[in-house]
């Protein structure tokens, strides 16, 4: 038998350039703001990243031995917007086998489970003053551009809604059902996002 720390996988967690891409695409500049490891994020984005590092962990135990692993998560590279190594990046070990590829398919897992579990509300009280009860995983809410009343006059002289975020319109999540109704009860002043601008 060696020393104590032979069979040592020492690991750093850490936000990727892809991970931080996708938390920017689901946030919008009203967000309140969090601290995450140190970074200040969006606090969807910290909840998020929250979920991945406990799903990443409870899924490394299940593969190694909780006395083989060392878990550093740092928040360092959000700075630069995120880091360009793997999420899960075996920083040091001395097994047989690299665990560099089982890490990656775990922080991968991880980051999926992160995205689509997340329990969310709808958004759509932002806009009507009063929300409505849905709840559901942050994978079903809908993006949707919605023009508030004060500003529509000005975009009506100039017959068009404009291009978000310059145009003013608010950035929604909402549920798939307001979505719908928003885009019936004012199919001019909603659009879903990444939706063409309609003439
Ligand atoms: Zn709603």
């Amino acid at each position: 038998m060696g020393q104590e720390d032979e069979d040592m996988i020492q690991i750093l967690i850490q936000p990727t350039a892809d991970m931080v891409h996708s938390l920017m695409a689901d946030t919008d500049d009203q967000e309140t703001m969090a601290f995450w490891h140190g970074r200040e994020v969006p606090e969807v984005a910290a909840r998020r990243l929250d979920v991945y590092v406990e799903r990443v962990e409870s899924l490394i135990r299940e593969r190694w031995p909780a006395d083989e692993i060392q878990l550093t998560v740092s928040g360092e590279q959000l700075r630069c917007g995120g880091a360009t190594r793997p999420s899960a990046y075996a920083v040091d070990h001395d097994h047989d086998e690299d665990p560099q590829e089982a890490l990656e398919e775990i922080s991968g897992r991880a980051w999926m489970a992160a995205c689509e579990a997340e329990i969310a509300a709808c958004e759509c009280g932002r806009a009507t003053g009063t929300a409505c009860a849905w709840q559901g995983r942050a994978g079903e809410l809908v993006a949707i551009e919605w023009m508030p009343e004060y500003l529509r006059e000005s975009h009506q002289r100039a017959g068009n809604m404009g291009v978000w975020p310059h145009n003013g319109a608010m950035l929604l999540r909402v549920s798939p059902s307001c979505a719908e109704e928003f885009e019936r009860e004012e199919p001019e002043w909603t659009r879903r996002r990444g939706q063409e601008i309609a003439p």
